[in-house]
């Protein structure tokens, strides 16, 4: 790596750059590409000497070797400490590089994102007149994560969340995290708009809640209020004017409205829809002794949720510590991780067939070799992680009905195929509209929405779209998401609002 030459990676080289050469999140592809690439920030960069790390080389996957490597760039006056690792194989005879990940750990003299500050000063919630480094709206996992790592790096942060208790939301664990990282938060606190200042290089942002209505101020604006799952995706036949013209007598809400179906035990259950809400909410029926089917209009892919616990075991397991599981799994190209974990769910599925053998004898349509990654980063769902549905579908305690719905009637639903459905309660278990910026804009306004990048789904390279970044605005960052990533990307947010509070700008690499 210290002189690296084209001849020494690999053809299917990829490299995986996450804030220490590039600013930014790109994953680069091929000999040509990643050379260049590679030269060019090194030099802009002033690369340090690479120097081998204190943890040993390991075989991965009986196909190649990881060697882990530290090295130091400049930026500004700002010293980035960097981690590699370097995936080595054998391409007749000789040792070539098939695979590099790089990021950035830490800026020299400004504390680590891996070391909190503990204590209990969880209290700096300031006047108007104060100007915070960050505000941070939305106290879920992606939030809280944030912010703990803002704590650590130094980053003046408030967050807002507009729930009564996170504590209540969260359970046990929030209490160790909030003490741990000593969140500055305010509870039951809504952040209704953000609006930026051009000449000030400021937001302002009103909230109302339990102090009433209050501004506060910050030079950065983080949005981790979900990932877009606020917008109930309703079908056609379920319009409010279709439900009104069809007279239907029973009752049909959204999976979104759905706490418990109590008040329907022992009537008939429809679920449209069969992926993972779906599962659970006729599960739910059927432990009510509801007389419950589901509506499937298009194939599904079910794995096993011991599937995952399997793929995900010699990463997350109780003897690694968990920071060190993300930084092996979290850090490797989308594409890889998505061939590894095919590898291992596929090989569990053609070995045990009987499950899906038995679940299409039951009238369930099901997509036999699925892709994990393209459900949880590009369609945000779609596939059921069986945790007990299965099993009632396949003994027929939960009936199929595989027939594409034409509309609503009076006492439930009509088929294409002309076949009836009576129901007492329909649970639409359709999903979300998945358009952050629909949701970001309630807050931001049309104007900075309109210039924000598109949230989630993977770009050309296989990086996860505006995620952890800045949002198409110098100032506002975007995150959310499942716990591995919220977790393990956390600290790279709260990297960047330290660098801008140092007063360096975030220059994302937009080459080659
Ligand atoms: C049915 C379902 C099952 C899932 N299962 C899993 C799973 O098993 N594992 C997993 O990792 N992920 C799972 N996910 C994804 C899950 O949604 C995310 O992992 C997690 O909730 C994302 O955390 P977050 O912090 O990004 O967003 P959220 O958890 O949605 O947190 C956002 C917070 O912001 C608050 N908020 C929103 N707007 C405002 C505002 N204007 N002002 C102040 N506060 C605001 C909200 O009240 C909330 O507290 C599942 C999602 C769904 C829908």
């Amino acid at each position: 790596m210290n002189s690296l030459d084209q001849d020494h990676l690999a053809e299917n080289i990829i490299w995986r750059e996450m804030l220490a050469f590039t600013d930014t999140f790109r994953t680069f592809y091929s000999p040509h590409v990643v050379h260049a690439v590679y030269t060019e920030l090194s030099q802009e960069r002033g690369r340090s000497e690479f120097e081998l790390s204190h943890k040993e080389p390991q075989v991965v996957e009986n196909s190649w070797i990881d060697v882990t490597l530290t090295f130091a760039v400049k930026d500004g006056e700002l010293v980035g400490r960097c981690t590699a690792v370097v995936s080595l194989v054998q391409v007749d005879g000789m040792w070539k590089i098939w695979m590099v990940r790089s990021w950035l750990e830490s800026y020299e003299g400004h504390g680590h994102p891996d070391e909190p500050k503990s204590g209990h000063d969880n209290s700096n919630i300031q006047s108007e007149d104060h100007i915070y480094d960050a505000i941070i709206a939305g106290g879920g996992q992606s939030g809280l994560g944030a912010a703990g790592r803002c704590k650590a790096l130094g980053v003046d942060y408030i967050l807002f969340d507009n729930r009564p208790s996170i504590a209540k939301q969260i359970g046990a664990g929030y209490k160790d995290w909030a003490f741990k990282h000593a969140i500055n938060v305010q509870e039951a606190t809504s952040v209704d708009s953000a609006s930026w200042d051009g000449a000030n290089q400021l937001w302002t942002v009103s909230t109302s809640g339990k102090n009433g209505d209050q501004k506060w101020r910050c030079k950065n604006f983080v949005l981790s209020i979900g990932t877009g799952h606020k917008t109930p995706s309703r079908p056609a036949w379920a319009s409010e004017h279709e439900v009104k013209r069809s007279g239907f007598k029973g009752t049909l809400i959204h999976s979104a409205d759905y706490h418990n179906a109590n008040d329907f035990a022992g009537k008939r259950g429809v679920v449209i829809g069969t992926a993972n809400t779906g599962h659970d909410i006729a599960e739910d029926m059927a432990n009510l002794g509801m007389d419950t089917t589901m509506v499937q209009r298009g194939k599904t892919w079910v794995i096993p949720g011991q599937f995952l616990v399997y793929a995900h075991q010699p990463d997350y397991n109780l003897d690694k510590p968990v920071a060190e599981a993300d930084r092996e799994q979290i850090t490797q190209p989308l594409k890889v991780l998505s061939e590894l974990a095919n590898k291992h769910i596929w090989a569990g599925i053609r070995a045990n067939p009987k499950l899906w053998d038995d679940l299409e004898a039951a009238g369930f349509k099901t997509e036999r070799y699925g892709q994990l990654f393209n459900h949880l980063y590009g369609r945000f769902g779609g596939h059921y992680i069986d945790i007990g549905n299965c099993a009632r579908i396949i003994k027929w305690e939960v009936k199929m009905k595989p027939e594409v719905v034409k509309e609503l009637t009076e006492n439930g639903l009509l088929f294409e195929d002309g076949s009836t459905l009576d129901a007492d309660l329909i649970v639409l278990c359709t999903g979300f509209e998945h358009d952050f910026r629909k949701d970001a804009q309630g807050i931001v306004g049309h104007e900075i929405a309109a210039q924000m990048d598109d949230f989630w789904g993977l770009d050309d390279e296989g990086e996860i779209k505006g995620y952890a970044k800045l949002a198409g605005h110098p100032h506002l960052f975007y995150f959310g998401g499942e716990a591995r990533i919220a977790r393990f990307y956390s600290r790279f947010v709260a990297l960047q609002l330290q660098k801008l509070k140092l007063g360096w700008p975030i220059q994302p690499y937009r080459g080659p």
